[in-house]
């Protein structure tokens, strides 16, 4: 939903809407590499606020993990700046997200062209490919894995996330660079009711998979960023309008 939350007065939404040190978006990642020109992965309510802050006025290729609505939600804004521009969108996401999308919004694709991402893609020089995972009590999201082909550099997005298999976890093992959602810092809810990872699971998890640096992105207010957490070194929570430099 991101933070605040509007029904709600928590002590990390009010902060939210004061200082706004936790003030959090819809969790998007914008790639921005020469070679490839300007790549977003997902496309939530929050898009035309999060382009303006980043001041940009189009998105070449957009990556998409799932079609629940707080990662797709800016579509039908893109399309209509698609429309305006006179300039058809490309989408990337996995065919049956790219079915449940249009099923949703089905004049999308007068503007979107949607393409499979089914298998692996060459974006400049890095390769990518996505990979079903579980998603709990919400069903099924995609996580995406990069490769540059000169350096090798290898780093995952993998946003909406649980009790992924071992062959789910595979792509996740010895990355350079590992984004994970996590939503509570220890969720209290029932396992099944569950959805995404907490931070200590991703604590234990990357114990395993040893990335070099861990950034962890959808976060909800039960995340509070003036408060201290114990956190390995290489894992940080991510914040609005970060840039890190690969
Ligand atoms: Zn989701
Ligand atoms: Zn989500």
């Amino acid at each position: 939903m991101g933070v605040p939350r509007v029904y709600c007065e928590c002590a990390v939404c009010e902060e939210a809407r004061s200082a706004g040190v936790n003030r959090r978006l819809r969790s998007s990642v914008q790639i921005d590499d020469p070679e490839t020109g300007v790549i977003w992965i997902d496309c939530g309510t929050d898009w035309a606020k999060q382009m303006e802050a980043a001041a940009l006025r189009t998105v070449d290729t957009l990556l998409i993990t799932h079609a629940h609505f707080d990662h797709i939600g800016g579509l039908v804004e893109w399309a209509d700046a698609c429309r305006w521009l006179r300039k058809k969108g490309r989408a990337y996401a996995p065919s049956e997200v790219i079915q449940e999308i249009l099923d949703r919004f089905p004049w999308l694709s007068n503007q979107i062209e949607f393409h499979s991402f089914d298998q692996p893609i060459m974006l400049g020089k890095w390769r990518a490919f996505s990979w079903r995972v579980h998603h709990g009590k919400n069903g099924y999201a995609y996580a995406f894995h990069f490769e540059h082909t000169e350096s090798g550099y290898k780093w995952a997005y993998c946003s909406d996330s649980i009790g992924l298999t071992e062959q789910q976890q595979k792509p996740l093992y010895e990355l350079d660079l590992l984004v994970l959602g996590t939503s509570f810092y220890e969720e209290p809810f029932a396992y099944e009711t569950r959805s995404v990872y907490d931070v200590k699971e991703a604590i234990a998890l990357t114990e395993k998979w040893r990335p070099k640096q861990i950034f962890l992105t959808h976060m909800s207010h039960d995340i509070d960023l003036n408060k201290r957490y114990e956190l390995p070194e290489n894992m940080h929570f991510a914040k609005t309008g970060m840039t890190i430099t690969i």
